[in-house]
């Protein structure tokens, strides 16, 4: 017979999730002498940190704080009480006296030096632990116990356990192998608050145009990709494109994933662009070609192509003008030519779908900011609540801005809880 889980004891502060946003929490809590306990549904703490960055742990940036909330959009506003609690600099200073030494080697991305997450995860685990904390992994926060309407602390797997102060850092929908979810959401909605429609962001999209394909696995680096809808700004973004066997990905893409996720919501398909080589406008094409005609008579276009572009994406493009992989330029057509100058600058593409929450690595969407506190991340429904991390309704794009914003909500929430009293309340 299987011997039954031992009831866990009640603690000062209950926390959701022993991600980033949880373990800065714990710490926070027991710096203030608050005993913590961790519950983690996961065998592991901080998978997600461990997967970040390709395992090398973008965890911040070097970007002024100013700079750094703009990056969240119209409500990055939100986190300026979070940010004046920790900032990218005190996350730094944080770690360091942890032992885990950080660098930004592009001057804009902060990685550990180790270049490896895991120094990271487990400098939270030691720190949290040594403050006090017990972290308990395999136990799933199923519910808020609540008694006549007031909170009395979590049903979990393992039992319920009584706590004053609850704080959920459960992350968002990403990625469910590395612990993404709704349970999250559904703690938020027991205790009155409203959900703002989670949708993925950060991942790749699917293209109608089969002839993706043929460059899968190509990189053109950097490209200039933006949302082509009358009315929209089409500043869009510029970074590295790959593209994959059933669309495109690479970090300007994921970073404007998000809209076209929302679009997605309420049209068929989206209408993206991609300037392969920005810098370089569609009359320089011209003349480019011009100058082959003269001095390069005997090669072919797509040869010629070669020196800017990756040779599957090269002979794509050439193809949708209608110039074949042996045609010279003097062999094409002006009106060929002129055609593909066109594309090299203005590609389009047609987004039919995301590739899903199992691909997304973070959540547009989340627990409402309407109803949580900027100031203690506590909640305005429920004396007691906090909530921290990928939960809330905040992501921002790649680059170290979603584990910056895990860190300094759970340090602010931590905090926070650590001195709510219940008695008071
Ligand atoms: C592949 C990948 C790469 C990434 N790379 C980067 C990067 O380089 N830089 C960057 O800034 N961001 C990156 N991100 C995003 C970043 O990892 C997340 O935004 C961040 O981890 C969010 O932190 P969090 O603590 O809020 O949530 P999470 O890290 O998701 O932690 C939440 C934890 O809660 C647990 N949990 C959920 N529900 C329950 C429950 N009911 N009971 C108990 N436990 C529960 C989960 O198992 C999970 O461990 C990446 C994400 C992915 C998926």
């Amino acid at each position: 017979m299987k011997a039954r889980e031992p009831q866990l004891e009640a603690a000062d502060a209950l926390i959701v999730g022993a991600g980033p946003a949880g373990l800065t929490a714990a710490i926070a809590a027991g710096e203030r002498g608050r005993r913590a306990v961790v519950l983690e549904q996961l065998q592991r703490p901080g998978a997600k940190l461990l997967a970040s960055g390709g395992g090398r742990c973008n965890l911040t940036n070097t970007l002024p704080p100013e700079d750094f909330m703009a990056g969240f959009g119209r409500q990055g506003r939100f986190m300026q009480p979070a940010l004046a609690a920790l900032d990218a600099a005190g996350l730094r200073r944080m770690l360091d006296r942890l032992g885990v030494a950080t660098h930004a080697p592009d001057g804009l991305r902060v990685y550990p030096v180790s270049d490896a997450a895991v120094t990271v995860q487990a400098a939270l685990w030691r720190r949290a632990r040594a403050q006090g904390a017990q972290v308990r992994l395999g136990v799933r926060a199923t519910g808020l116990w609540l008694e006549g309407g007031r909170l009395r602390g979590l049903r979990t797997t393992a039992g319920e356990v009584a706590a004053e102060r609850v704080v959920v850092a459960a992350g968002g929908r990403g990625y469910p192998s590395l612990g993404g979810g709704t349970s999250g959401y559904h703690l938020a909605r027991q205790a009155g608050h409203t959900i703002v429609e989670p949708t993925p962001a950060l991942v790749p999209l699917v293209a109608r145009d089969g002839w993706v394909r043929s460059c899968a696995g190509a990189a053109v680096a950097p490209a200039r990709a933006w949302i082509a809808i009358p009315g929209r700004a089409a500043a869009g973004v510029t970074g590295d494109v790959l593209f994959t066997h059933r669309g495109v990905s690479g970090p300007a893409i994921l970073d404007l994933s998000g809209d076209v996720a929302v679009l997605l919501g309420r049209q068929a398909s989206v209408p993206l662009r991609l300037n392969l080589a920005p810098g370089t406008a569609a009359e320089e094409w011209r003349g480019r070609f011009q100058a082959w005609r003269v001095a390069e008579p005997r090669r072919a276009v797509v040869t010629l192509l070669d020196r800017h572009l990756p040779r599957s994406v090269a002979a794509a493009v050439a193809g949708l003008a209608g110039i074949g992989p042996t045609v010279r330029p003097t062999q094409a057509g002006a009106r060929s030519l002129g055609r593909l100058a066109t594309l090299l600058t203005c590609l389009p593409l047609e987004i039919v779908a995301t590739e899903g929450w199992d691909h997304a690595m973070v959540t547009r969407g989340g627990v409402s900011l309407k109803e949580v506190d900027p100031r203690t991340l506590a909640s305005r429904r429920l004396a007691g609540l906090f909530f921290a991390g990928e939960v809330l309704d905040l992501d921002g794009p790649s680059g170290g801005f979603n584990l910056q914003w895990a860190f300094s909500s759970g340090r602010l929430a931590g905090i926070a809880a650590a001195a709510f009293s219940a008695a008071e309340a």
